[in-house]
């Protein structure tokens, strides 16, 4: 029997503020049952709405400085107005060896860190489909300050240079569109030859043809070649 590795896939999801990250994440979780979400740690505040353990964990700079010096971070960055963001290591090893796919959102920075340490991991890269939508939905969204939305705005420009360190592009133009190309893209690195294994080499279905080459396998098959 052919089998897909049991491990989960390690799935790195980046792109400017406001391209749509989050809203594409959360869409996938409603649709998809073999998937976690990883809860970022970080020091900003909550925006309205936004409830500790769930959106983030949201800790002082002390607590935080304190989890990098402990070893419990698998990755972190110092992000918009000298936050920091970090992936806690939590059980993320625990999902991935129960071959549950691991989504984690986060920076180009955070990334390059993350493909280091995991060379199977997955990047995708969710664009905007325009400066300009950008820019509409990071007012729209309502979250930040005139100041803070330019700072996100010009990171964000800064952040498309590092696109060719992504395995996938994703352009978040009609919502649906976009959750439907992320999920084509796990069920396309699911096929990948590489994450096979047991290609009918050293398994009984070997021996078929192995049989069959024998001459043995239609020994008392009365079957008729013409
Ligand atoms: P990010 O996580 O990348 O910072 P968000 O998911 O918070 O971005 O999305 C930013 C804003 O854009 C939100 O107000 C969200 O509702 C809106 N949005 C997301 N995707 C689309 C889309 N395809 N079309 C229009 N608005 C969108
Ligand atoms: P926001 O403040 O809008 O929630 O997130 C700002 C930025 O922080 C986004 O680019 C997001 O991808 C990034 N981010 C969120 N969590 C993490 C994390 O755990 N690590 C890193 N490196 N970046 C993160």
């Amino acid at each position: 029997m052919l089998k897909t590795k049991s491990k989960g896939i390690f799935i790195v999801i980046s792109g400017p503020s406001g391209a749509g990250k989050g809203t594409i994440c959360k869409e996938l979780m409603k649709t998809s049952n073999n998937l976690w979400l990883s809860i970022s740690m970080t020091t900003r505040e909550p925006r309205v709405g936004e409830t500790n353990g769930v959106e983030y964990f949201f800790v002082t700079k002390d607590e935080f400085e304190q989890n990098i010096k402990d070893g419990n971070m698998l990755e972190y960055a110092t992000i918009h107005s000298g936050q920091y963001y970090g992936t806690p290591k939590g059980e993320i090893t625990k999902y991935l060896d129960n071959g549950i796919d691991v989504i984690l959102e986060i920076d180009i920075n955070g990334a390059i860190q993350i493909k280091e340490s995991n060379k199977e991991a997955l990047f995708i890269f969710v664009l905007p489909p325009s400066m300009e939508e950008l820019k509409n939905r990071l007012i729209k969204r309502g979250t930040e300050t005139k100041d803070k939305i330019i700072e996100r705005f010009k990171r964000g420009y800064q952040e498309l240079n590092s696109i060719t360190k992504y395995n996938y592009v994703v352009v978040n133009d009609d919502l649906n569109n976009a959750v439907e190309k992320v999920k084509a893209i796990i069920m396309a690195e699911r096929c990948r030859v590489d994450r096979i294994e047991d290609a009918f080499l050293n398994n009984p279905e070997e021996f078929i043809h192995e049989e069959l080459i024998d001459n043995k396998l239609f020994e008392n098959e009365p079957i008729d070649f013409e």
